[in-house]
């Protein structure tokens, strides 16, 4: 029996029973705009009898996605506004997002990056490009931390990551290199000893962002890979995007952030959804959002406590969305029950 592959068009996803034959032909239509992919780990999670599966929703494009918002953008968070060189986003002083690669293991239906990446999307950056862009790193001493991300930058092979770590290890002014990825939850057998010796930096704090989104994510291959990382001496943060119908409960949301918290990965940012075209069906509110927030507030562990943000569209930045517990007059204040107090208390407390 050969091996399973990652599923790559509407017609192989109708072979594995994920889609409806009779839906091929729209989907193609979708499959034609924005890139798919869904790996066997993640196929080996889908309930194929669920229309309302989490795992699904994520990874198996929807025709919804055709119908794009006039408030939708191509580039939601401003990446090319802020982008001095092929593959550098210097959107905040301190800090650039490095992108040597716009291919991943997956292809997300609320990718905000979903023009960009995939076969047709912006590609890799060849010797020339990657040189312009360590040479820009290495020409602003104000960078302290560059975000290598893309696409999905552990994509690539433990020589090229070397290689990138070694360059970035030679700028002296870069004391942190952060990776973001989805490859330890949906391709964990990718995270050989190779890979991970590949990351680690001899001079440089080097940290791992995963981007998980419902704790059935978090498998034990995946938990397996995320300890060989953080036993390197790597710690762990988590990403998330809210996501309408995978995370948008208090329960799905708690047991993600426990999950993540039991795999040692500090959860770190929920991000709201970007206005990537087509993404209209699996955003929520803002209000929404904040709701969530609140409820899992009071019901599990401050280690679990992401912080809710929005980068603002047009590339403005990100900046937390709430929910607030401090009245605008300072002077009360809300506990997780929803109960106001005054403060300093007044009388009995
Ligand atoms: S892995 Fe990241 S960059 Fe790639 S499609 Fe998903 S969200 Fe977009």
């Amino acid at each position: 029996m050969s091996s399973p592959k990652t599923l790559r068009s509407p017609e192989a996803l109708a072979g594995a029973g994920l889609v409806a034959p009779e839906a091929v032909a729209a989907l193609e239509r979708v499959a034609a705009q924005y890139a798919v992919a869904i790996t066997p780990a993640m196929i080996a999670l889908v309930d194929p009898s669920d229309p309302d599966d989490p795992i699904a929703r994520q990874f198996v494009p929807a025709t919804d996605e055709l119908v794009a918002l006039p408030e939708e953008s191509g580039d939601p968070v401003g990446d090319f506004t802020h982008s001095p060189v092929e593959g550098i986003v210097h959107r905040y002083a301190d800090r650039v997002l490095l992108k040597p690669t716009h291919t991943c293991a997956v292809y997300c239906r609320f990718c905000f990056r979903r023009e960009m990446v995939g076969p047709e999307g912006l590609g890799m950056l060849g010797p020339e490009g990657l040189d312009a862009a360590f040479g820009y790193i290495a020409g602003h001493p104000e960078i302290w931390e560059v975000i290598v991300t893309g696409g999905d930058p552990l994509v690539l092979s433990p020589r090229r990551l070397g290689d990138l770590v070694a360059r970035l290890s030679k700028i002296e002014h870069v004391k942190v290199i952060r990776f973001h990825t989805r490859v330890p939850a949906v391709d964990p057998q990718a995270v050989t000893d190779e890979l991970v010796a590949a990351l680690k930096s001899p001079t440089q704090a080097v940290y791992v962002a995963l981007h998980a989104n419902h704790a059935r994510e978090l498998t034990p291959a995946a938990r397996a890979a995320c300890a060989k990382i953080v036993e390197a001496g790597i710690p762990m943060l988590g990403q998330t995007v809210l996501l309408k119908g995978v995370n948008d409960t208090p329960e799905a949301l708690s047991a993600l952030m426990r999950a993540f918290v039991e795999t040692r990965i500090k959860p770190y940012y929920l991000h709201h959804g970007d206005l990537a075209p087509g993404t209209s069906h699996l955003r929520t509110s803002l209000s929404e959002g904040q709701d969530l927030m609140r409820a899992i507030r009071g019901r599990v562990s401050g280690l679990c406590q992401p912080t809710y943000v929005l980068d603002t569209p047009g590339g403005h930045g990100k900046g937390p969305v709430g929910p607030n517990y401090v009245s605008q007059d300072g002077l009360s204040v809300e506990d997780p029950d929803g109960v106001v107090w005054a403060y300093p208390p007044r009388g009995e407390v």
